[in-house]
This record gives C-alpha cells, sequence and structure tokens, in this order.
C-alpha cells in the first residue's frame, strides 16, 4: 500500500476584477474610488453596484449595492461611477483561465474571476512547490494582464477558499493539512464559507459564536437543532472537511480578439481581420471541437463592445461560416453608420466534442 498523498488545491481569485480591469484601460480612474454599475435604464440612478475597487469599499460602497446609496456615499467626492462592460471582463478572464489551466493537474472556474486548480500530483502532495507555483502564478497575471489576485492553498476547495479570503488584495495563504483546524477554530461561524445569516443566527443564538464551538457542542446536540445532513456539514465546515473534487469541465464557449492596424469602419479591413481570427481559432478547434452559434463582438473607439450572434448548422470549421460573419459585419455597420471600430473578435458557442473517431460525445470525462 502506498501512503495516501496529502492533496492540494489552489483557490485564485481576482481581485476587483471588473474594477481592476477598467483601472487598467482607463488611465484617469486610478488612484480614485471606481464603481463598476449595472445600470438597469429606468431612471438614471436605477441599478446595482457590480463591484467597487477598494478605495470605493473604504467609502463603504459594496457589490449588490443601489446605485442611489452608492452616490449617496460617494457625494462630495471624487469617485468615478462606469457601467459593466462584460463583453471586456470576459476576454480579460478567458486569457487569464487559459494561464491558470496551465499550471493545473484538474482545473475548474467557478466564475468570471474565480477557479481552484488541483496541483496534487504535479507537487507530488508537497507544499513549497504549490506556494512556489502560486508565486510564479501570481506574477504572471501581474505581467501578462496588470492585474493582482489572492490565493488560498489548502487540502481542499473549502480551505484553500478560505485561506484566500484571509488575505486581500493581493494575498497569499498557505493553509497545511495539519494547520486547517487552528486555521478555523477562532473564526465567528457567520465567516465560514457557505454558512448563511440564517444559519448564523440560529447557531449564535445557541451560543455557538465561533468554528471550535460547532465541535464543541457536539453532534447529537447539532442533529437535534439542525437535522443529520446539516449537522454533519456544519462539523465539516468547523473541522474543515472537504472531498469535493476538483471538476474539470469543458469550455462552453471559445473566442478570438485583435486590435485593427488602424480604428476603421470599412468593411473590408474588419472582414479581413475577422477572417484571420477563424483561422487561428481552427488551431484550437482542429475540427474536434463543433459549434452552433457564432458572435461578432466589436468594440469601438470609446470601448463600447456589441455583440451579434447567429445561430448556424453545426460546424466545426471557423473559416467555413466566414459568409455568415459577413453578414453580421455588414449589418453591423448599417446599424451603426460611421462607428469607428478599434478591435474586433469572434466567438462560437453551443459546442459540442468529438472523439478520435469523429463520434461525438455527450460529455468528456476528465475524473476518472
Ligand atoms: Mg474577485
Amino acid at each position: 500500500m502506498f501512503a495516501k498523498m496529502d492533496r492540494i488545491i489552489l483557490h485564485v481569485d481576482l481581485d476587483a476584477f471588473y474594477a481592476s480591469v477598467e483601472e487598467l484601460r482607463r488611465p484617469d480612474i486610478r488612484g480614485k474610488p471606481a464603481v463598476v454599475c449595472v445600470y438597469s435604464g429606468r431612471t438614471q440612478d436605477s441599478g446595482a453596484v457590480a463591484t467597487s475597487n477598494y478605495l470605493a469599499r473604504e467609502l463603504g460602497i459594496r457589490a449588490g449595492m443601489p446605485i442611489a446609496f452608492a452616490k449617496r456615499a460617494a457625494k462630495g467626492k471624487d469617485v468615478v461611477f462606469l457601467p459593466v462592460d462584460m463583453e471586456h471582463y470576459r476576454e480579460v478572464s478567458e486569457r487569464i483561465m487559459d494561464l491558470l489551466e496551465e499550471h493545473a493537474d484538474r482545473f475548474q472556474q467557478v466564475s468570471i474571476d474565480e477557479a481552484y486548480l488541483d496541483v496534487s500530483d504535479r507537487c507530488t502532495g508537497n507544499y513549497q512547490c504549490a506556494e512556489k507555483m502560486a508565486r510564479d502564478i501570481k506574477e504572471e497575471i501581474k505581467e501578462h494582464e496588470g492585474i493582482t489576485c489572492s490565493v488560498g492553498i489548502g487540502p481542499s476547495k473549502y480551505v484553500s477558499k478560505m485561506a484566500g479570503k484571509k488575505r486581500k488584495p493581493d494575498g497569499l495563504t498557505v493553509v497545511r493539512p495539519e494547520e486547517v483546524v487552528d486555521f478555523l477554530r477562532n473564526l465567528p461561524v457567520g465567516k465560514l464559507h457557505g454558512i448563511g445569516a440564517k444559519t448564523e443566527e440560529e447557531l449564535n443564538s445557541l451560543g455557538i459564536k465561533t468554528a471550535a464551538d460547532i465541535p464543541a457542542y457536539g453532534l447529537p446536540g447539532l442533529e437535534k437543532e439542525f437535522g443529520k445532513n446539516k449537522a454533519s456539514l456544519l462539523r465539516d465546515k468547523a473541522l474543515g472537511i472537504d472531498d469535493s473534487p476538483v471538476e474539470q469541465k469543458d469550455k462552453q464557449q471559445l473566442s478570438r480578439i485583435a486590435t485593427l492596424k488602424e480604428d476603421t469602419t470599412d468593411a473590408d479591413i474588419i472582414y479581413k481581420k475577422i477572417s484571420d481570427l477563424c483561422s487561428d481559432l481552427n488551431k484550437k478547434l482542429q475540427n474536434k471541437i463543433a459549434f452552433r452559434t457564432i458572435s461578432l463582438i466589436t468594440i469601438d473607439t470609446h470601448l463600447q463592445t456589441q455583440t451579434r450572434s447567429e445561430t448556424i448548422p453545426e460546424a466545426d470549421d471557423a473559416c467555413s461560416v466566414l459568409p455568415s460573419y459577413r453578414t453580421l459585419i455588414d449589418r453591423f455597420l448599417s446599424e451603426n453608420p460611421g462607428k469607428m471600430l478599434r478591435r474586433v473578435g469572434i466567438r462560437v458557442s453551443g459546442l459540442s466534442f468529438k472523439d478520435a473517431k469523429g463520434k461525438k460525445e455527450q460529455k468528456r470525462l476528465f475524473d476518472y
């Protein structure tokens, strides 16, 4: 029998992601509190805050807050309010996720700015190796994309996520298997990932304030209050027990974006660039990935992004759908007369994956 190797999971969270990306492309807002908003469009200030940078957080402006509240908190101060540009954030995120995936044995993206990397095999259970890798990853993201991230390292997804929360922004926190219980013990129960406000209140009313208080209360007592399943879940959270695997998933979409040589309204120049991007994307598709939807992405000189999509008969060659792209380009230009474009891109989605014999696979299996 071999001794069981320690699992090592990295949790990577991009710091104040939307705001960081905006600061990067709009140098004028650097050093100022910035708030990225989803405007619902009903009135000028209706909608909610999507992300605020750390300076805006110091003013109490947080994600989820109504824009009108945020404006009140910002009163008299030089706070920048910006609309979300998801297409742009997705583009940056995709590049970072590709970079992260290269470092993992198994990789799971959980949101636009968060991912788990299982590095147990490549680090053969050695935490020093994982820490070095985390530093390299942070440096690479900083160098290539100019933004910072916070990394937590631990023996499970749950512990790595908790570790990552400890130091932000630009943090790196390692919790080794033997440190897990001590790391969690003094945390208020409401800080444990997955324990919501209602459960926190119930626990507090039983005199359970910290993680250590949970096992101290005893499983039978917890079962009486919460039922069997939830009681053991609470105990696992307090002790940092989590066996859930990092689940490798196939991509939902693939895209390529590029900057035009000069700003243009010329359909032929745009078409030529799109055709280059299709050839480039084909290297990735390798006739093994088919798609059902194509999108044209346009970014104008005011950094406004628009996307136009079309559903097509399934194809696995990006160049074969160039006529459809031509139609999308012409439609965009006729609907936006005189709009100068700076960058253009393509995206394919509704993906399906084929095996070596060209047969379609329902779902690719990564976990053996
Ligand atoms: Mg984040």
